[in-house]
């Protein structure tokens, strides 16, 4: 996946995080992110250094 910001070829990696792993919106109450994209709060995801952005995909 190229980056959107700066077009340059991502890494590939895994996010993880040893606690529940929460999307929160303005004004909206927390949701868990489903089990679809956090298996064992492990979610494949892209990253640019340069950017510094991590993109989660929701389709693993
Ligand atoms: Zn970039």
């Amino acid at each position: 996946m190229n980056c959107p910001m700066c077009g340059k070829e991502m890494i590939s990696g895994i996010v993880q995080s040893d606690r529940e792993v929460l999307w929160i919106e303005e004004n909206k109450k927390p949701q868990r992110i489903t089990s679809k994209l956090f298996v064992h709060s492990k979610a494949n995801a892209e990253r640019c250094a340069d950017c510094e952005i991590v993109v989660i995909k929701e389709v693993q």
